[in-house]
């Protein structure tokens, strides 16, 4: 290590000093070839410097990012360790390198900021099997590396001759990557990284005991921040994530950990060097890890190898310092989000989905517009880039041109036009031109959705979806939290109606420790009010909850996924039993308790009558129903838009709900995500419907339509249409909408 830091800092060319730097490795590896492949602007991977292969390869030798070993490296970012190359079916053969007689192969990737900078690759004749310990040195190595060619192209701009210029330390052309989006939005800033960049000047330490116990000091003081952080409860979301941060303080304290990192202080490294490797064999570990419960571990210690350089770097608080930008991050955890709350973020962007679904509930509490599921993400952008976020229709326009720049400027202003004038509507009442009151109320999900309450004007909460909770912390939570939350999201609505609805797991919102087996078809397989029955305990503790939380005030509970009657009344007995049992300990009966169904099954759409004398109210899901409906998978991207609620078979079927609901004096409201879209809302009301819950975003809009519309006429042209046989059912609404001069878009 030393020499190669020696080294690195001699002056020179940098193709010089990174050819004494393959011959250093090669040596110091025993290895017969060692090599180093940079990428280039145009995404290829040039062989820049060699010890082994043939010198007139160097400059010549280019493999796309997909080719050959090298390229599947750089693609991955995973090292790779193989006995034999030549028979591994991602072999290239280059032939002007001379490489036949090498068997052994071990490569890494050179990473900075998350993005593949390039592969470092050592080759051997015999086929030997590399160890452990020469796979991290080597990833060591090219990290160092990394930081030199950075500095290096940094420094002389990649226009000096003697640069390694022309090759790639990053991609300056626009580019544009498509994602799902988690929180709905406009989003225009730079991108700053949710992962620190180690900066070079302290990969070796110069006073190796100082330096170890700069970091034990580090592990201190990590150590602190997670029992403050454990200690607050007051914290945005409630509590929330206490169970997170218990499993954080565990491992903090896990001497193994402290045990590694200390070694790599010992060996030379600076603390943040040492921390860095630590992480990168954490997020190696990850990538490879099939078991939920493991992966969230690991996950948990990345976080912490995270936290723990910003502590040595001294950013900890910089996150506060630094106001605005958009957050680039391969995934995060709801806890690490919350920590941003005060940051100004203008937009968050995720590269994967997985676990980005806890951290987009709370990017939706939090209102910053969020993509996710962003394939190569880390790779493509650098700190400090311009970026647009359109979470509108999902796409990020990384480092875009002044043109698209400006008109994102405009849609950003029109945007917050229109937020203004929805906020000046708050008060208003919610009401068609010819006084037919629609009630529009909000769906939630964490105690923080609840602010909204007051924002937007919504009258209540149409649906608290609580399995939330249980997501945030990947765990069971106990009575006495489940309380807490619960009397919290009761006072914070201060009188407003809220339906609960009963843990709704399983499908999409799959517990890691509770639901192993896999389903074919886990929408379809055992989950919802199917998993609650099956698992009494955890269903008693929640009605349990809900029942205590009330305090002897009025409590609406409403089971998800019901299909027969049957399950209907279990579910309805067992609250009942509770509500006795409860009051039997002492506890305060609820001064009115509605019980309630939610309709996400065609089935039950037959079954009302059964079940509508012991039933308070409906509620509708669409996201739900219209997938059984379509048969087709809501979280397909391939199929979840193939069909349209805005159609004659979904209106009428839902017409015959609402006039079967109207029939049997049934109050029914609907509370799927269509509901914030202005069409789909209109159509709802169309077919019947008075009641809609939907996400904060949609009050607004959805408000000004409905103050728009001349209901009666409408909705005499709106059955005409519905009863015609032909025609985009969906065009034609919406010039019916525009003839009779609905307001439905934003312009
Ligand atoms: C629905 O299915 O429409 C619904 C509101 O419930 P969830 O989206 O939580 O399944
Ligand atoms: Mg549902």
């Amino acid at each position: 290590m030393n020499r190669l830091r020696r080294m690195m800092a001699e002056s020179g060319e940098a193709r010089e000093r990174l050819e004494r730097v393959v011959q250093l490795i090669a040596g110091n590896m025993v290895a017969d070839v060692c090599s180093i492949y940079l990428r280039t602007p145009d995404d290829e991977l040039e062989l820049v410097a060699t010890e082994g292969l043939r010198a007139e390869a160097v400059s010549s030798t280019r493999m796309k990012m997909d080719e050959g070993l090298v390229g599947q490296i750089a693609q991955t970012a995973e090292s790779i360790s193989i006995q034999d190359a030549p028979r591994h079916p991602a072999f290239s053969y280059r032939p002007e390198t001379g490489e036949d007689p090498y068997h052994a192969f071990l490569g890494v990737p050179i990473l900075r900021g998350g993005r593949v900078m390039g592969v470092l690759t050592v080759q051997n004749r015999t086929e030997r099997v590399y160890g452990e310990e020469e796979i991290e040195a080597l990833e060591t190595i090219a990290m160092v590396l990394a930081e030199v060619v950075a500095a290096d192209a940094a420094a002389t701009n990649g226009a000096a001759p003697n640069a390694l210029s022309g090759l790639a330390v990053r991609a300056d052309r626009p580019t544009s990557l498509r994602g799902r989006i988690l929180s709905d939005g406009l989003g225009l800033g730079t991108v700053r990284f949710h992962d620190p960049v180690v900066p070079p000047a302290k990969f070796f330490a110069e006073d190796q005991v100082a330096e170890e116990q700069r970091l034990l000091d580090a592990i201190e003081a990590l150590k602190q921040a997670v029992d403050n952080m454990l200690a607050s409860d007051s914290s945005a979301l409630g509590g929330d994530p206490r169970e997170v941060m218990e499993t954080y303080r565990l491992l903090a304290e896990d001497p193994s950990w402290a045990e590694k990192l200390q070694e790599g202080v010992r060996n030379g490294l600076s603390a943040e060097a040492s921390v860095d490797r630590v992480r990168r064999e954490h997020r190696a570990r990850l990538e490879n890890a099939r078991d939920p419960y493991l992966r969230d571990r690991l996950h948990d210690l990345e976080d912490l190898d995270n936290r723990l350089l910003r502590l040595l770097g001294g950013e900890e608080s910089d996150k506060d310092a630094e106001i605005g930008g958009v957050l680039v991050a391969r995934r995060m955890g709801p806890a690490e989000l919350l920590e941003y709350r005060d940051a100004g973020l203008q937009a968050i962007l995720l590269e994967e989905t997985a676990a980005s679904s806890h951290a987009a509930i709370v990017a939706r509490a939090l209102g910053v517009p969020t993509l996710g599921g962003m394939d190569g993400l880390t790779t493509m952008v650098e700190a400090g880039d311009p970026i647009i976020v359109d979470a509108e229709t999902g796409v990020a326009h990384v480092r875009p041109d002044r043109s698209l720049r400006a008109s994102y400027e405009t849609r950003m202003a029109l945007r917050s036009e229109r937020q203004a004038e929805y906020r000046a509507m708050r008060d208003l009442p919610s009401e068609t031109k010819d006084g037919v009151e629609i009630t529009l109320m909000l769906n939630a999900g964490l105690r923080l959705d609840l602010d909204h309450l007051d924002t937007t004007g919504a009258t209540g909460v149409g649906l608290f979806r609580t399995e939330f909770r249980f997501l945030v912390s990947d765990g069971l939570p106990r009575l006495d939290e489940q309380i807490g939350l619960y009397q919290r999201v009761i006072d914070t609505a201060a009188g407003r109606p809220i339906l609960f609805r009963t843990v709704d797991l399983g499908g999409d919102k799959v517990l890691p420790n509770l639901n192993r087996e896999r389903e074919e078809n886990p929408a379809l397989g055992w989950r919802s009010i199917r998993f609650a029955l099956d698992s009494r305990g955890l269903f008693r503790r929640q009605l349990r909850a809900l029942i205590r939380a009330a305090r002897g005030g009025p409590l609406s509970v409403m089971f998800p996924m019901v299909t027969t009657p049957r399950e209907y009344f279990d579910a309805r007995d067992l609250l009942l039993e509770e509500v006795e049992w409860s009051v039997g300990k002492g506890f305060a009966r609820p001064s009115e308790l509605k019980i309630g169904v939610m309709l996400e099954t065609p089935a039950l759409a037959y079954s009302l009558e059964e079940i509508a004398d012991q039933t308070d109210f409906v509620s509708i899901g669409t996201n739900d129903l219209m997938q059984f409906f379509f048969a087709a998978d809501r979280m397909s991207p391939r199929v979840s838009h193939r069909y349209d609620m805005v159609s004659r078979p979904a209106m009428r079927f839902l017409n015959t709900v609402a006039e079967t609901c109207d029939r049997l004096n049934l109050p029914v409201s609907i509370c799927g995500e269509a509901t914030g879209e202005p069409l789909d809302a209109l159509c709802l009301i169309g077919v019947g419907f008075r009641r809609l819950s939907m996400p904060a975003s949609g009050i607004g809009p959805i408000k000004r339509m409905v103050r728009s519309v001349e209901l009666e006429t409408f909705q005499k042209d709106f059955f005409d249409l519905l009863n015609r046989s032909n025609g985009s059912f969906r065009k034609e609404v919406l010039a019916l909408a525009q003839q009779h001069g609905v307001q439905l878009t934003d312009s």
